[in-house]
């Protein structure tokens, strides 16, 4: 997506070899002009497929998520990292290691928002390694739900996520394909 792209060129830094920083427009403050294109660029993709709910992970995947169930008219869950005083009952969990914090973390999600029965979008901002993705996968399994596709915002096509959710038979849909970040320099898989 060009404008997704053009973003990244002005606005990302890189942090380390395998590292981008896109906090000014979607992992800490947010661009909702550019989430508005996001939202309706995936809804286009997928209005006719019969989706009926978007899952994603808190923080960051929370905003491109939203935007995308307004476009199709569908709810929003994010799955939360810690659980709440609220969350006293039934639960789908399941242990996620994060690629940016390096520690595992139980992910989990009411069983009442998600059942047997519905067509699923697994959204988040980064695809690395594919653990996030995997955690929310799991939480789809135990409700019984049908995944349509992992909806990426920005995937690093030089680790392995991509491959490993593939290999599982997985449809991967990203927004922005990075090839590289070396030298400090962004460069994207040609198209
Ligand atoms: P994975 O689980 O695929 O290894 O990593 C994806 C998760 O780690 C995303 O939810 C995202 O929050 C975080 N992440 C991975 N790589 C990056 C990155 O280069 N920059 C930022 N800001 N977050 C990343």
């Amino acid at each position: 997506m060009k404008e997704l792209i053009d973003k990244i060129v002005t606005d990302g830094t890189v942090l380390e070899e395998n590292v981008l920083k896109v906090d000014s427009f979607l992992t800490h403050q947010v661009d909702p002009t550019l989430m508005s294109l996001i939202g309706k660029e995936f809804a286009s993709r997928y209005k006719d497929k019969g989706i009926t709910k978007i899952v994603t992970i808190e923080s960051s995947g929370i905003a491109p998520a939203v935007f995308i169930g307004l476009e199709l008219g569908i709810p929003v869950i994010f799955a939360r990292k810690q659980k709440s005083l609220t969350m006293n009952k039934e639960l789908l969990t399941a242990e996620v290691y994060s690629f940016t914090k390096q520690v595992t973390s139980e992910i989990s999600i009411s069983t009442k928002f998600l059942t047997e029965g519905d067509h699923v979008l697994v959204v988040d901002d980064f695809l690395a390694n594919g653990q996030a993705a995997l955690g929310l996968i799991e939480l789809c399994r135990q409700a019984g739900a049908t995944i349509e596709a992992i909806n990426i915002v920005i995937e690093k096509s030089f680790q392995n996520g991509r491959s490993l959710l593939e290999e599982k038979g997985y449809k991967v849909d990203s927004l922005a394909r990075i090839e590289s970040l070396k030298d400090n320099k962004v460069t994207f898989v040609e198209e």
